[in-house]
């Protein structure tokens, strides 16, 4: 499978709308990348395309790296190129785009996510929510299907699915997540397995298993340090109050496992991976890790 990084950001993107630290000033004037926010496609040998978080970005993204309507494949120009959609949780950097699939041309496009994410986002039959009404997305574009945790879906060209738990969201006082639970998703094909987490709080030891041997494993590199929005933008909350792992930490706890290739993604604009003038990103080098930017692509 070939897996393209559509976008490399967290929530804001680099630069963010609102700020003028160093990093999102050499991304605006060009002397650094701009990153959007994350998401990947996964392409199948078979000619099919997964998405997975459909970002407030996607419509550039998917422009940008070419998947677009073939004219030869289109009929009356409409095509998806999109064949699936899978979600990792509720917060608005993955989930925003998926109104994007409201444009008069029904694909009914298999959107799966956690069951509590797929209720909150579309609501349920008879009782629909903000996107299960908006542009009528849920009734004639998209088909909702919530996905339990750790149940294998096989979808076409035999690609195996798998979505499961991990630390990322707010607890709620009675027992629910707020938005909604959080996944990371497994994905198998032609005996290559990809793990992508682009949100995480802990790298639990039973995370840690599961992505040994893998293939490509993908995740969160949000903020470096815990205290890095207090240093940076002056803000109280904490890597891990935001549910984060930093990867200050993550960067040892993962040379305890063998994996293929390990790249880091959903970069906040404060990260200092992103700066020239600091040592953080030989770190990550030195460390055998890859940073992810747009436009990447690996095959695996
Ligand atoms: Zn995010
Ligand atoms: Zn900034
Ligand atoms: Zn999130």
């Amino acid at each position: 499978m070939i897996i393209t990084v559509l976008g490399s950001g967290s929530n804001g993107g680099v630069p963010q709308w609102d700020c003028c630290c160093a990093n999102c000033t050499r991304a605006r004037v060009g002397l650094g990348p701009r990153r959007t926010r994350s998401s990947v496609a996964v392409s199948l040998e078979s000619g099919q395309h997964v998405l997975i978080d459909a970002t407030p970005d996607l419509k550039q993204q998917l422009e940008a790296v070419g998947l677009i309507p073939r004219p030869d494949e289109a009929v009356h120009h409409r095509q998806s190129r999109i064949d699936v959609v899978l979600l990792t949780h509720g917060h608005g950097d993955h989930t925003l785009g998926i109104g994007e699939f409201s444009t008069g041309k029904s694909f009914k496009i298999p959107v799966y996510g956690p069951p509590d994410l797929i209720r909150f986002l579309f609501g349920s039959p008879g009782e629909s929510t903000f996107f299960g009404d908006l542009g009528r997305l849920a009734r004639n574009y998209v088909m909702p299907n919530e996905l339990r945790e750790v149940e294998s879906l096989v979808l076409m060209g035999g690609l195996k699915v798998m979505g499961f738990e991990v630390d990322h969201t707010d607890w709620l006082e009675d027992g629910t997540l707020f938005p909604s639970s959080t996944y990371g998703y497994e994905l198998e094909a032609d005996g290559n397995r990809f793990v992508y987490a682009p949100d995480l709080g802990l790298l639990t030891d039973d995370l840690l298993e599961r992505v040994a041997g893998a293939d490509l494993f993908m995740l969160d590199a949000t903020f470096w340090w815990d205290d890095e929005l207090k240093r940076v933008s002056g803000l109280k909350k904490t890597s891990y109050d935001l549910g984060h792992v930093p990867v200050e930490e993550s960067v040892e706890i993962l040379q305890s496992v063998e994996i293929g290739r390990v790249v880091y993604t959903h970069l906040n604009h404060t990260n200092p991976l992103l700066a020239p003038d600091q040592p953080m990103a030989s770190i990550v080098e030195d460390a055998g890790i890859e940073i992810a930017h747009d436009g990447m692509v690996i095959k695996i």
